[in-house]
């Protein structure tokens, strides 16, 4: 189980937690995108192995969007989570 350090309520277990998903790359722009670009953009989720900056909900402590880098081949959290 992940132990998430929120920089508000201090270390909590994951389930008082919710995934947000991955922090993506910005929207492009659909008029100066090629349209497989675009197919791509919105239909292939990402599912990268290593480092990956990630939303995380606190919902079931102080509510605050945070972001944070965990590592998917070893879950270990790579870098504090921060507030949005
Ligand atoms: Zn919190």
């Amino acid at each position: 189980m992940l132990l998430i350090d929120c920089p508000f309520c201090g270390a909590r277990t994951e389930s008082e937690f919710t995934y947000g998903g991955p922090v993506a790359a910005p929207r492009p722009d659909p008029a100066t995108t090629s349209d497989a670009d675009w197919v791509e953009y919105l239909t292939v989720t990402p599912n990268p192995l290593g480092p990956v900056q990630e939303y995380w909900w606190h919902v079931a402590g102080c509510g605050q969007w945070l972001t944070l880098w965990r590592d998917t081949r070893t879950h270990d959290i790579t870098e504090a989570p921060h507030a949005c």
